[in-house]
């Protein structure tokens, strides 16, 4: 009988500052006893768990946490092939090449996927919202990278549960992938309705993601308010690019005071557990790097090239990702580029 419960992961993962914040536990809680709020940087729980109440078996959220594993690995993850690419489509507020927002365009209009949770953003506020988006259009509004943290994967039981979608593309960072992964090996029962429905899973390469506190800090000490703010970059500095067309740059520590807790826990910068992850450091202004990591994204990827929702070309700067990559893993840049071209 598998008996651990959220006590578990209040002792190994909340106690211990790991939570990554990725809301899987959240999204998977059969009896919604977990939830975020403003006072804690990991769940809470309101004790309607099934396990510490009834003594029924469940564990869902044990076993789709990222944070229960020891991340230690030198390597890069499965790698097929490296890319370089740019959407063909027009994607107004792509981060990079607009390369994730068209291979989920393609994948809806070939009917391969009926769902995806993506990180929007409240344009006034500037705070993201995990959502669930059902077209290509609504996936094209949702474009752009989101620095600012929220649980994406509570949206999964708003798609899964709630709407009863079974083949769904999910959008994350490393953590929120290795979460994903967790759900999709997963043999425990409550999972097996997630496991089953998601079909696509979608890495961002990431350093670092900001609490609220950075727009507070935006505000009082820089004075630019929320409204003013178009979108935000990180390329070894924090960008903040405003509306006006112009953009403040502040050093990294500057913004090290709003860095979640459980970042500094994270060794993964390219999403090793997708099946295809996607960053900006390594390609050429306005495309984006393509990781291809399993012959299912190897298959959603071919069909955007085909499809014309984007070009694919070779010529990815591997040292440029090995240095920032091995620097998250503790490891030196050479050593990092061999795992990288060794498995490209
Ligand atoms: C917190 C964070 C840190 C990053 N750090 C780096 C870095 O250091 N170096 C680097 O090369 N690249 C980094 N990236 C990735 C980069 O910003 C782009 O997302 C990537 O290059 C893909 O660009 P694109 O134009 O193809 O994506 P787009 O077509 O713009 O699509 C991006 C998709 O990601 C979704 N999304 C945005 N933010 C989030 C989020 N927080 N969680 C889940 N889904 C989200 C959007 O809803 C959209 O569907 C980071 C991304 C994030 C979110
Ligand atoms: S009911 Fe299941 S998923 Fe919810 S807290 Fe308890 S063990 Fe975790
Ligand atoms: S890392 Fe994710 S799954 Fe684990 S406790 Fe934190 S929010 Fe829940
Ligand atoms: S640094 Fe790691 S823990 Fe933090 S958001 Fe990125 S992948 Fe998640």
């Amino acid at each position: 009988m598998d008996l651990f419960s959220y006590k578990d992961l209040q002792r190994e993962v909340w106690d211990t500052e790991k939570c990554c914040g990725c809301g899987a536990c959240v999204g998977v809680c059969p009896t919604e006893a977990l939830y975020f709020n403003e006072e804690t940087d990991h769940p809470k729980s309101n004790d309607y768990c099934k396990v510490t109440r009834d003594a029924v078996p469940c564990a869902a959220c044990y076993h789709a946490c990222p944070r229960i594993e020891e991340t230690c690995s030198d390597g890069f993850g499965d790698i097929i092939s490296i890319f370089e690419s740019k959407s063909k489509v027009p994607v107004l507020e792509a981060q990079s090449g607009g390369v994730v927002t068209s291979v989920l365009a393609a994948a809806f209009e070939s009917n391969l996927i009926d769902g995806a949770i993506v990180m929007g953003v409240d344009k006034w506020s500037q705070l993201p919202q995990p959502m669930f988006v059902q077209t290509s259009d609504a996936v094209i509004q949702a474009a752009g990278s989101r620095y600012v943290w929220a649980p994406i994967l509570k949206a999964l039981r708003d798609a899964i549960e709630d709407r009863k979608l079974r083949k769904i593309a999910v959008v994350g960072t490393p953590c929120v992938t290795t979460a994903v992964r967790r759900i999709r090996q997963s043999n425990v029962d409550v999972l097996s309705i997630y496991k089953n429905a998601i079909r696509l899973s979608l890495g961002l390469f990431c350093t670092e993601i900001f609490t609220n506190n950075l727009l507070d800090d935006l505000r009082t000490t820089h004075g630019i308010k929320p409204w003013e703010i178009s979108g935000f970059d990180v390329k070894g500095k924090l960008i903040v690019k405003l509306r006006n067309q112009t953009r403040l740059e502040l050093p990294l520590k500057d913004a090290g005071a709003s860095k979640r807790r459980g970042c500094e826990h994270c060794v993964d910068f390219t999403s090793e557990d997708a099946d295809l992850s996607f960053g900006s450091v390594g390609a050429s202004a306005g495309h984006t790097v393509v990781i291809v990591r399993t012959d299912v994204g190897e298959g959603f990827l071919k069909l955007a090239e085909s499809t014309g929702h984007i070009e694919l070309k070779s010529g990815v700067d591997i040292a440029a990702i090995a240095k920032i990559g091995g620097k998250k893993k503790g490891i030196s840049v050479e050593k990092a580029k061999t795992a990288l071209t060794e498995r490209a």
